[in-house]
């Protein structure tokens, strides 16, 4: 029948008769068919991983052999933009939700929410109020609501009930836990039995961050952490090698942030230029929210506005629209953000670190790796630039489910795939009872698959007449969010 449709209306009409004859659809066929070919526990499978502040130069520092390897046989892309602010759990959220931080909420790893008169601190245990977080839904929601199975190692969210969902299998967050431990639990879940195998799994690790803040990226002693990171990743490919699930699990090895150098030397006290009784400081440096007490706006924004020249000072509706990041109360009316390497404090009684990152997302320090292997990428492919969000339509097309709305775009990714997309559909076909109802639906999907077979037949005459109209509707298919305000 397939090869019978490919020949694109040769005979049409010998085409018809065939399918005619052929015996109704069951509802069992409708199920194979609404998963694209995947049988209901063959589906794709992705593994998404990120080294937190793994830098994008980062590979070309040291020898990387095994993340040469991932490149080899699958992509790598040199430019991620990633959001702004570039922080970790704003970053972490945009990838799997594909939102600007101002549309998924998570706007900084040190949040007030006016309308709750709440605030969240990666410090303490707000993070596990599902309130945070309810403003978006990250894959593994969307997975198991499909129907899919999901596993979560340590990923900033994944052990928080968002929208009444947890993930299938995780781990609560704990530091301690080494990352060989991580590895062997979330391959064991990618390998179990296939009813319960998870389809998509999200692992965290937190280096090479801590030993760059630390140490600051340019000291020497960043090249062992890095070197340590690729022999990390090597374990978790020997352990899915081991596993026999190495060509089958795609596998994507990103992060969230890179990381700058800052210097003693260039430090911004506050209290030299505004009151601490006239402001609450909420998110730190180097971009830093800043509340006004009341009635206090226009002042405190006054004395900071000029008051040096290496930090730039916005009340939020200046806030420059390609960061992404005004449309949200958890972002505050006064955002403070330095200059690349500068810190800001309220005076030098402050912790001093040597790294950090938060800083302007088109900068290049602050830009993470990006590499990718397995079945559906292709291999020893280089892409100059892409935008962190656009993994999620990424994601989502690899792993065959539907994307929600988001501020990404697969036709900017589409070239990482091995195979040409074609539109997605909805994982779960809707539910029928086979007793009752299947010679019923077997006879209208007879009809319905004739009357399906014109309507392909003449759509596909009509786009080959008009070949741009055919490239503009799958542009226009993306969604854009930028002017979604929550
Ligand atoms: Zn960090």
């Amino acid at each position: 029948m397939l090869s019978c449709l490919s020949r694109g209306g040769g005979r049409p009409l010998l085409c018809l008769w065939l399918l005619l004859l052929l015996p109704p659809a069951s509802p069992h066929r409708l199920n194979q068919q609404g998963r694209r070919g995947h049988s209901a526990r063959e589906r794709p499978k992705l593994l998404l991983v990120s080294f937190d502040g793994f830098r994008w130069d980062y590979i070309d520092r040291v020898p990387t052999p095994n993340f040469n390897i991932v490149i080899e046989e699958g992509v790598m892309v040199r430019e991620v933009e990633n959001v702004y602010i570039t922080k970790t759990f704003p970053n972490h959220y945009s990838l799997v939700t594909g939102l600007y931080a101002e549309t998924h909420g998570i706007v900084a790893n040190e949040m007030y929410d006016p309308v709750l008169n709440r605030s969240f601190s990666i410090e303490t245990d707000s993070i596990y109020d599902s309130t945070w977080w309810e403003e978006a839904v990250p894959l593994w929601v969307s997975i198991q609501k499909g129907g899919g199975r999901s596993g979560a190692v340590m990923w900033p969210g994944s052990d928080v009930r968002i929208h009444g969902v947890l993930p299938n299998q995780y781990l609560l967050y704990n530091s301690s836990v080494p990352f060989e431990t991580r590895v062997e639990r979330i391959v064991e879940w990618f390998s179990a039995p296939k009813e319960v195998a998870v389809d998509f799994g999200v692992l965290y690790w937190e280096e090479p961050d801590e030993s760059g803040h630390s140490l600051g990226p340019q000291s020497p002693l960043m090249d062992a952490v890095i070197a340590g990171i690729d022999e990390k990743l090597g374990f978790l490919m020997n352990e899915l090698r081991k596993a026999g699930i190495y060509e089958k699990v795609n596998l994507v090895v990103t992060s969230d942030h890179g990381m700058a150098q800052l210097s003693p030397d260039h430090i911004i006290e506050l209290d030299e230029y505004v009151s601490r009784d006239l402001y609450t400081w909420v998110d730190k440096s180097p971009v830093v929210g800043i509340l006004p007490k009341e009635g206090k706006l226009d002042e405190v924004y006054s004395k900071l506005v000029d008051a040096n020249p290496n930090m730039a000072v916005y009340k939020k509706e200046d806030i420059p629209a390609h960061f992404h990041y005004q449309h949200n109360a958890r972002i505050m009316p006064i955002l403070i953000e330095a200059k690349e390497g500068w810190t800001i404090m309220q005076n030098r009684s402050g912790h001093f670190i040597l790294g950090n990152h938060g800083y302007d997302n088109t900068l290049r320090s602050m830009q993470p790796v990006f590499v990718a292997r397995g079945p559906a990428f292709r291999q020893n492919y280089v892409k100059n630039s892409m935008r962190s969000v656009d993994l999620y339509p990424l994601m989502c097309q690899i792993l065959s489910i539907p994307p929600l709305p988001n501020n990404g775009s697969l036709a900017d990714v589409k070239d990482l795939l091995s195979q040409e997309p074609t539109p997605s559909t909805p994982s779960v076909p809707p539910k029928v009872n086979e007793n009752s109802f299947a010679p019923a639906v077997g006879s209208f999907l007879g009809v319905a698959m004739v009357l399906g077979f014109l309507v392909f037949y003449i759509r596909q005459v009509t786009l080959k007449q008009l070949p741009s109209l055919r490239h503009r509707s799958r542009e226009m298919s993306q969604p854009l969010l930028q002017d979604l305000h929550l």
